[in-house]
């Protein structure tokens, strides 16, 4: 299994990308590197294999992000199909390099050749949200997505996701796994009327529905349901005091708006015992 060769990977990056491991010296536009005078030869071999070396500095701009995404576009293997499949399985928790890739598909459908214009409400392109240019340590973007964490916000992470998934093969899913779901959906469906989404978190980690999780992994999943609009959004909603670490669409959900069972029967092709329907 391609994962379990990673896992040793992902272990020695564990080390590299520790707070306690900056290195002010390889400080480039910004970016604070890592310090990795400690590895062995054989680490550093791992790394390389898996092509996950550390410090892996460099400066995009928001052209060769556009390019990365519509070369990606063309790509046959990228689908709904695919994304959703490795979806499902990363909130088994046999994988959680896999929550990320259905937020970034989604992204990418969006994205038309176009050039930059600089937004007058934030910082970045008016019309696909990317920098106009930025400067990234990719391997530490990916890292945090083999954590199992994922994120809507920051879709200049997403070309270097999306290439990075491609390595794998779709997973097969199985009732089993698409059970878990269910049960989150009907746990999330469940609320008070008033429940803020920060409040459904600690609910569902209470209950231990998802495995492999810690307070932002959790929020990464609810935040994907609420993209697909299982999770109804209320943007008024947003502007009501919530936590600050939740964005939309996650951030207009209420306990009231429950869930879309229809939506999520749609797009995963449920079985939801009669309670839910
Ligand atoms: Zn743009």
């Amino acid at each position: 299994m391609i994962l379990k060769e990673k896992s040793k990977a992902i272990g020695i990056l564990k080390k590299v990308y520790h707070h306690a491991n900056t290195d002010y010296e390889t400080q480039y536009d910004g970016i604070v590197g890592y310090k990795t005078d400690f590895l062995s030869q054989e680490q550093w071999n791992i790394l390389k294999e898996n092509n996950l070396i550390p410090n892996k500095i460099e400066k995009w701009t928001h052209d060769d992000f556009i390019n990365s995404f519509l070369k990606l576009k063309e790509n046959k293997k990228l689908t709904l199909e695919f994304s959703k499949a490795l979806f499902l399985k990363g909130i088994t928790g046999d994988f959680p390099r896999y929550r990320q890739t259905l937020i970034s598909f989604l992204y990418l459908q969006k994205v038309e050749e176009h050039t930059y214009i600089a937004s007058k409400k934030y910082s970045g392109c008016a019309i696909c949200g990317l920098p106009e240019s930025t400067t990234e340590d990719s391997t530490h973007n990916l890292f945090t997505y083999y954590l199992g964490h994922s994120w809507n916000e920051s879709p200049k992470h997403f070309a270097a996701e999306l290439e990075d998934i491609l390595q794998y093969p779709k997973p097969e899913i199985y009732e089993k796994d698409k059970e878990l779901l269910v049960k989150l959906l009907l746990s999330i469906d469940d609320s008070d009327k008033n429940e803020t989404p920060g409040q459904l978190e600690k609910r569902i980690a209470k209950e231990k529905l998802l495995p492999k999780t810690d307070k932002y992994k959790r929020y990464g999943i609810l935040q994907t349901l609420a993209i697909l609009g299982i999770l109804p959004s209320n943007a008024e909603f947003d502007n009501q005091p919530a936590r600050s670490d939740i964005v939309l669409p996650l951030a207009g959900w209420r306990g009231e708006l429950g869930v879309d069972f229809q939506k999520a029967i749609e797009i995963f092709e449920l079985k939801v015992p009669k309670k839910g329907v």
